[in-house]
């Protein structure tokens, strides 16, 4: 039997753990430590927010790659608010997993569901405030919190999608 091939068939047999969200890999899953606030932990919401960038054309974007760490540790804001001081970020993070972090459309396709005359769009509020205070922070020129607040918003963007 081919050597590769029975690479392949224990890979199949005992495939690696895969979550679909994460922040990083089990053991590693957020920034607490100021270790890492210059390398923070690599999972499939940095993959969503690079890609975000990806699309970006380079003139849009040359401002916000100098601060990608910062867009990435912003990334995890919605998961964790214990985010070190040490980072320099703008904030801690809000960990607001338990507000709920997604949107729900009504059956009828005309807008968000509204459920005990509650408007289920808090997904769609957390992007557009996000998304504000990065604009706020750039024209202000604090390019490193605008980065920030993107990676917030991208990661809000990544669980809807
Ligand atoms: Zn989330």
């Amino acid at each position: 039997m081919n050597v590769i091939f029975f690479i392949f068939l224990l890979f199949l047999c005992f495939p690696m753990q895969a979550t679909a969200w994460s922040n990083g890999p089990a053991g590693n899953a957020q920034t607490n430590l100021p270790e890492g606030c210059t390398q923070p932990p690599y999972a499939t919401h940095d993959y969503v927010a690079d890609y975000g960038l990806m699309l970006l054309s380079a003139g849009e974007c040359d401002w916000l790659m100098p601060h990608r760490v910062m867009y990435l540790l912003g990334k995890e804001a919605p998961d964790n608010d214990d985010i070190p001081i040490e980072c320099n970020s703008p904030n801690t993070g809000y960990d607001d997993r338990r507000k709920g972090q997604s949107v729900e459309w009504a059956a009828d396709g005309s807008g968000f569901a509204v459920v005990g005359e509650k408007l289920i769009d808090r997904a769609a509020v957390r992007v557009h405030e996000e998304y504000s205070k990065a604009v706020t922070a750039y024209q202000r020129g604090n390019l490193s919190d605008a980065a920030f607040y993107l990676g917030a918003m991208a990661h809000y963007i990544a669980d809807v999608s």
